[in-house]
């Protein structure tokens, strides 16, 4: 960005402005189309400017927005009852939820859950290598990633990493001043990397055997982008603490920590709290994005979608291997250089992202069409046909 840039310097230059959305369709400021197959990064998972989202939305800022959280609004309990019972579902536990306005304020609660919960001397938090947990100081130092600490040393103290999918280093992790391990059930931003089963597995019995916590980061597996509600149900595991965002607000900024109700019972008026929590606005979208992601089965969309997109990927000249899980996946470039690839693609209407140097991630609306699919494949068969 030009120094007449009225935002700080932590973005590249965005080359392209997108002025409207509908569905899967974008267009930029000049009238050109695209197909969004990257969801504004996992997060719209009903499609750009959906009906029954922008109608909630509407009807709220005409009814009440927000009040202050000396008193309560009559759609946050709704929101926090919707998000209860999709994790009583999940992990057969009941639970209380917290609402916060990004994922990282969800993870940093659920950091000092960790914390209250385990006590003094026993605070450390246990996540993989290659995670991304937010961009907050205790997020970051969470983050799995040391070159992402350096311009900020020193890090706030009590994380401990480990290799991801290896279950002897996180048995040899876990002595007695670990208060939790934090793990994403697919790497989202460390290149759609899916937790194994049986990893999730040893890590929920480990957690038993040493008394730690098991706290699932859904920020981008959540709301049924995996083909699951949550992305630890593949494991068939019921962690204790549960962090979401992106997709519960398809575009709306809210998260939320979910924790089993005995775990969330350590925290005490005064712990913690956010001016946003619970806002009106908020959790009337939470609650209309969750009734139309039941209404239309969403994880049962994401995992049919997703089977036919990726091997319909994994047939395109050029393409080396796809993983990841549901509509959340990765495309292996034959070739390597992502980055020119995805602005090949953009240029061809198509929109992805770079997530590592030599893999493209795809993170399509779970209302994402056959159709679309089909012409999104067809693009990028031919922008690798033209780098053959
Ligand atoms: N955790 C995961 C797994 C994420 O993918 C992200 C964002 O990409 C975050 C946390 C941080 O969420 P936010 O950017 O809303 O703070």
């Amino acid at each position: 960005m030009s120094d007449q840039s009225p935002f700080m310097p932590f973005l590249a230059p965005a080359p392209v402005t997108f002025v409207r959305g509908s569905g899967t369709d974008l267009w930029d400021i000049g009238g050109k189309h695209y197909l969004d197959f990257l969801g504004g990064l996992s997060v719209v998972a009903l499609g750009h400017s959906h009906p029954a989202i922008s109608a909630a939305i509407a009807h709220q800022c005409n009814t009440l927005m927000h009040v202050s959280n000396l008193f309560m609004n009559n759609r946050g309990a709704d929101a926090a009852q919707r998000v209860n019972a999709l994790l009583r579902d999940a992990t057969g536990h009941a639970g209380q939820v917290f609402f916060t306005n990004s994922g990282a304020e969800a993870n940093e609660t659920a950091l000092k859950l960790a914390r209250k919960f385990g006590g003094r001397g026993r605070h450390v938090v246990v996540s993989a290598y290659g995670s991304f947990h937010g961009r907050t100081l205790a997020t970051l130092a969470a983050t799995g990633q040391p070159a992402k600490h350096e311009a900020f040393q020193p890090m706030p103290e009590g994380f401990r990493y480990v290799t991801f999918n290896d279950i002897a280093a996180l048995d040899a992790a876990l002595d007695p001043s670990v208060a939790a391990v934090l793990l994403e059930p697919v790497q989202g931003e460390g290149g759609v990397v899916p937790a194994e089963i049986d990893y999730l597995r040893a890590a929920r019995t480990l957690c038993d055997e040493r008394g730690a916590l098991l706290m699932i980061d859904e920020i981008q597996t959540g709301f049924g982008r995996t083909g699951k509600w949550f992305g630890f149900q593949h494991a068939g595991i019921a962690p204790d603490v549960v962090t979401m965002a992106k997709a519960m607000g398809n575009g709306f900024p809210v998260g939320a920590v979910w924790a089993r109700r005995e775990i969330a019972a350590v925290f005490e008026p005064g712990d913690h709290g956010s001016t946003y929590s619970g806002n009106a606005l908020a959790t009337a979208v939470v609650s209309a994005v969750i009734d139309e992601l039941r209404r239309i089965d969403a994880p049962a969309l994401a995992a049919a979608r997703g089977l036919g997109l990726s091997a319909k990927l994994a047939a395109i000249a050029g393409v080396e291997s796809v993983r990841g899980r549901g509509l959340l996946l990765a495309v292996e470039l034959a070739g390597g250089d992502s980055k020119t690839v995805q602005a090949d693609l953009l240029a061809a209407g198509l929109v992805t992202n770079a997530v590592t140097a030599t893999a493209l991630r795809l993170a399509p609306p779970l209302t994402v069409s056959s159709a679309e699919i089909d012409e999104a494949v067809a693009i990028l068969a031919g922008v690798l046909k033209a780098r053959l």
